[in-house]
């Protein structure tokens, strides 16, 4: 397997010569996500609950998660649903320990 990073892309060949990957570099990081995606820098937006946003950013606080958002943090994703802090199962019960 080889590497090869010339010209603001990541080639990576497999040890019989195949390419594998081929990697562009967007505002300085190389990003691995499908073609049509990295070229298109206006790609779609992307709702979703803040609940499961809560959820898959390792529980962090329903407060910050929406500031994610609300401060352009975050690309690709915007807020859906109610907007309020939820009851959580695993962080209460991470909270009795
Ligand atoms: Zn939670």
């Amino acid at each position: 397997m080889s590497l090869n990073m010339e010209n603001g892309v990541c080639t990576i060949m497999s040890s019989k010569g195949q390419q594998i990957a081929k990697i562009p570099i967007i505002n300085g990081l190389y990003h691995i996500c499908p073609k049509e995606k990295a070229m298109n820098t206006q790609s779609k937006t992307r709702e979703v609950l803040l609940a499961y946003l809560h959820k898959c950013i390792g529980y962090m606080a329903y407060p910050a998660a929406k500031m994610l958002i609300s401060k352009g943090m975050v690309d690709g994703l915007s807020l859906t649903g109610p907007l309020e802090t939820q009851f959580c199962e695993p962080c209460v019960k991470a909270k009795m320990m």
